[in-house]
């Protein structure tokens, strides 16, 4: 089987449309780890379009923000002005949807979560070599799929010893080693590319690979503008930080 894995999508309907386009011929099924909804302008559509095509969905801090489930005291003055503009949007049917996902679920051979799996209502980033270290006692599969930082990378855990990569993930899966893969922002990319990022984990090549698509950016800002959302929420996409 081949699996897409989808994170940090944040209401960016043009961005999720042109990873659903590039992941069709590629793979069997997609999975989602979370924070579908949350600056962007389109939270409805995403949503809709997740809730169909995805086989496996999983929390994030934006989806308990919007359902009513956290304080919004820790968010920064944009994240909350875009967590109150959603819940405001959103039916009680939408609401009811995201308040019902899990926070962790096993699928496979994999954990998947939206941040760290030490305790995933914690909202702990997963970003440096360490952070990753930490986590691989807090997951039994072999591989974990977080996101949250927007910021692709790979953790790896073998007999040999351990290593971190950020950036770009293309690596091959050995025997005896487990993975730990942080698979970047569909909707809100921050390491500077802001091209729409997914991963492609195939189970059978035993290979994951971060995959980079471009989409109309554009058109996503100028939702946001008239959406009366903060305009850095727009400008932040055209230089993916
Ligand atoms: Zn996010």
């Amino acid at each position: 089987m081949r699996y897409a894995i989808l994170s940090d999508i944040h209401a960016n309907l043009e961005a999720l449309r042109a990873v659903l386009d590039d992941a069709r011929d590629r793979v069997d099924a997609i999975l989602c780890l979370g924070d579908v909804v949350g600056y962007g302008a389109e939270p409805e559509g995403c949503i809709e379009l997740v809730a169909e095509r995805c086989q496996a969905v999983v929390a994030g801090n934006h989806e308990h923000a919007a359902a009513g489930l956290m304080t919004l005291e820790w968010f920064n003055p944009y994240a909350r002005a875009a967590a109150e503009w959603t819940r405001r949007r959103l039916d009680d049917d939408h609401r009811a949807w995201l308040a019902a996902l899990p926070l962790l679920r096993e699928f496979e051979e994999a954990t998947l979560v939206h941040a760290s799996p030490q305790q995933p209502d914690d909202w702990e980033y997963v970003i440096s070599a360490e952070d990753g270290y930490r986590a691989f006692a807090s997951f039994t599969t072999r591989l974990c799929f977080v996101g949250h930082s927007h910021l692709p990378g790979v953790w790896v855990q073998g007999s040999w010893g351990r290593s971190h990569a950020a950036g770009a993930v293309d690596v091959a899966l050995e025997p005896g080693c487990r993975y730990l893969v942080n698979v970047g922002s569909v909707g809100q990319p921050r390491d500077r590319d802001p091209r729409a990022a997914w991963v492609l984990w195939d189970a059978e090549a035993k290979r994951v690979s971060v995959r980079r698509v471009p989409y109309d950016v554009m058109a996503t800002r100028s939702r946001i503008v008239a959406a009366g959302l903060p305009t850095f929420l727009a400008d932040r996409l055209g230089e993916g930080r």
